[in-house]
């Protein structure tokens, strides 16, 4: 597995979860993590309205304003596949699930590296939107613009 941006995929863990509550249709099926700019795809009826962008803009922020710890531990394979959807966790993982949490706002099993705290991801961005044969994609960036 190649090395993931551990702030960048932070993110995609808190956007997953203000995605889900504002537009209702769980997290992304596909993510594309860099250092610089990310992507995250989703599976979504229509294109996304200006007031969606801002909204989801300002939860994120809302989140890494109030510099939730970022945790993990560990949990039966039986326990965690009454709660989450397994299906992107890679192939050999066995019996035991990590699930990372950030406070108390998402869990999700997830194998990747986070960083330790919601601050450290200063500003969160997003920079574009396309819909497509039911795909909405979201593009985003993290700090304050140059
Ligand atoms: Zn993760």
């Amino acid at each position: 597995m190649k090395t993931v941006d551990p702030r960048m995929h932070t993110a995609e863990h808190i956007l997953n979860q203000a995605v889900d509550r504002r537009l209702g249709c769980g997290r992304c099926f596909s993510a594309h993590i860099e250092r610089r700019k990310s992507k995250c795809d989703y599976r979504y009826p229509h294109p996304l309205a200006a007031d969606d962008v801002a909204a989801l803009e300002a939860e994120v922020n809302r989140v890494i304003a109030l510099d939730l710890p970022v945790t993990w531990h560990l949990e039966p394979r039986s326990a965690a596949e009454s709660r989450f959807d397994l299906a992107r966790l890679p192939a050999e993982t066995g019996e035991t699930v990590r699930v990372v949490c950030v406070g108390d706002y998402d869990a999700c099993p997830c194998a990747g590296p986070h960083v330790t705290r919601t601050g450290l991801l200063e500003h969160f961005r997003i920079t574009g939107t396309d819909h497509h044969d039911g795909v909405l994609r979201l593009r985003f960036k993290l700090g304050f613009p140059a």
